[in-house]
């Protein structure tokens, strides 16, 4: 049983370690980013409201991110565990989530965030490229893949997300300090905490998550 939150700027490889945590634990990958992406690919209400806000690397209001979290940590997969990758984003999400878990006698078991320094984090996010059929990530200088434009995994195209352009990864990365940053001292007044070193290879970076969380 674990429930755990992967906290960490844009770029510092949540996205990347969350599959290797999810299989590990054998628990659910929740991404709200995701959850949105899948929402405006199909062109849903939700959708529409969503890509307003990403499309300029700004934060979805919480009101409608707090409901959709509840509803799907209330799904049967998640009976034993979860892991939450870019939620919470503001104090008040964390709090949401907090009050949730109290309501159902439950608390989480790890808080890891994974620390990268600001300067690396542009280049990082500028020349990240996904698949858009499996999302399997790359970067255009350290991972490309092996055929230009092909996802090695399933040959779906790979593409840039929309909102990793430089204009867009300059909010991202303010947003990001002004808004989900304070959670590093929310988590940090209480023993949840694990702080990661992002600046290793993503083989070293999951080494060390692991040891942090335990078996
Ligand atoms: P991500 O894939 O986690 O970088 O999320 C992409 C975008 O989705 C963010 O830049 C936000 O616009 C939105 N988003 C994802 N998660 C949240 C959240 N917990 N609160 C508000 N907006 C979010």
């Amino acid at each position: 049983m674990k429930r755990i939150v992967l906290l960490g700027p844009p770029g510092a490889g949540k996205g990347t370690q969350a599959v290797r945590i999810s299989e590990k634990y054998n628990i659910p990958h929740i991404s709200t980013g995701d959850i949105f992406r899948a929402n405006v690919k199909e062109g849903t209400p939700l959708g529409k409201k969503a890509k307003e806000y990403m499309d300029q690397g700004l934060l979805v209001p919480d009101s409608l991110v707090c409901d959709l979290v509840e509803d799907r940590l209330r799904a049967e997969d998640c009976a034993n565990g979860y892991l939450l990758d870019g939620f919470p984003r503001t104090v008040f999400q964390a709090e949401r989530l907090d009050s949730y878990l109290m309501s159902q006698c439950m608390q989480l078991d790890a808080v890891v965030d994974i620390e990268v320094a600001p300067e690396a984090l542009l280049p990082r996010l500028t020349g990240r490229r996904v698949c858009s059929k499996c999302g399997a990530t790359y970067h255009m200088l350290s991972h490309p893949p092996k055929a230009e434009g092909v996802c090695d995994v399933c040959g779906g195209e790979v593409i840039q997300r929309a909102d990793d352009s430089e204009e867009t990864v300059m909010n991202r990365l303010k947003v990001y300090e002004a808004q989900t940053a304070p959670l590093i001292d929310y988590y940090g007044e209480d023993d949840r905490l694990l702080r990661i070193d992002g600046e290793k290879t993503p083989a070293e970076v999951f080494e060390q998550i692991i040891e942090a969380i335990g078996e």
